[in-house]
């Protein structure tokens, strides 16, 4: 087809070059594939609330003379609501991180503040659960990177730990400096005692929209758009997040970023001629 017919065109420039072209153009479609797999995922996304809204408008409106119907369809309209506002929110960050290099506006970060600032994010769903939050080895270590996209990286982690956990069970946050001869790293480790994850789901959970359990994810508001935007948050800040997880038993996730201290030596090394 049209990548056969750009390799003729090109051939007598060299066959390295026509392998190059052909892989482009592969790799295009590949990204145009994915982008509209994204349109069609983000439309029927947006579908199912409103549509629940839409019915449940009329709901209410048939009821109108049975003041606890009218209640009970009220408090799902909020539910449907609050999803909608979810996901737009996911939609804006995803697109953000997807937008902004970090690295244009990136500073010391303290690792004490993000911990603290996702455990808070946290603290009325992990109530409600009895889930007790742990963190240890925070202190005096900073992360070289863009505030918010790292808050939003993290928070997403421990709302997960927290969202696929029973109740009264503990979530860790680990906090660790790594010496390595490219410059120092940090890591911070979310663990949980939750559900886990099966190998095979394992390798799919960092896609847009992916969920093990679709019905479960919408119940505690997910989008499936959570881990989407960490690990984009991580390989844009030149680090990974990776997984570790035995079902039925728990999971842990590992965020592994610059440090601030190296970075910002590097930086000084090569300062910006302007
Ligand atoms: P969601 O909004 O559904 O939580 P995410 O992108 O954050 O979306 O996660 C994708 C899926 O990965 C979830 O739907 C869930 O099935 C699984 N998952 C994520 N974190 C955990 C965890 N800590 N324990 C078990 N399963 C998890």
């Amino acid at each position: 087809g049209e990548a056969l017919a750009v390799s003729a065109r090109v051939a007598p420039l060299g066959s390295r070059l026509v392998l190059l072209l052909v892989e482009d153009l592969t790799e295009a479609r590949r990204i145009e594939a994915v982008r509209r797999d994204f349109v069609a995922n983000v439309s029927h996304e947006l579908k199912t609330p409103v549509g629940a809204l839409s019915l449940l408008s009329e709901a209410v409106m048939d009821a109108s003379d049975d003041p606890e119907a009218v209640e009970r369809f009220a408090g799902r309209m909020q539910i449907e609501a609050t999803r909608l506002t979810n996901l737009v929110q996911e939609l804006i960050d995803l697109s953000r991180v997807q937008n902004d290099d970090p690295l244009d506006d990136a500073e010391p970060v303290r690792v004490d503040e993000l911990v603290a600032e996702a455990i808070d994010r946290c603290r009325h769903a992990a109530g409600t659960k009895q889930i007790t939050m742990a963190a240890g080895g925070t202190a005096d270590l900073s992360i070289w990177g863009h505030r918010g996209q790292l808050a939003a990286a993290l928070g997403n982690l421990v709302e997960n730990a927290v969202n696929y956990s029973p109740a009264r069970t503990r979530v860790g946050i680990a906090a660790r400096r790594l010496t390595a001869p490219g410059g120092d790293h940090i890591e911070i480790a979310v663990t949980d005692q939750g559900i886990g994850i099966s190998d095979k789901d394992k390798e799919r959970i960092f896609e847009r929209f992916y969920r093990v359990d679709p019905a479960r994810s919408r119940a505690t508001g997910g989008t499936g758009l959570g881990l989407a935007i960490v690990k984009h948050v991580a390989a844009s800040h030149g680090g990974e997040v990776t997984v570790w997880s035995s079902e039925g038993q728990g999971s842990t996730f590992t965020l592994r970023l610059p440090e601030a201290g190296a970075a910002r030596d590097r930086a000084q090394q090569h300062p910006v001629l302007d």
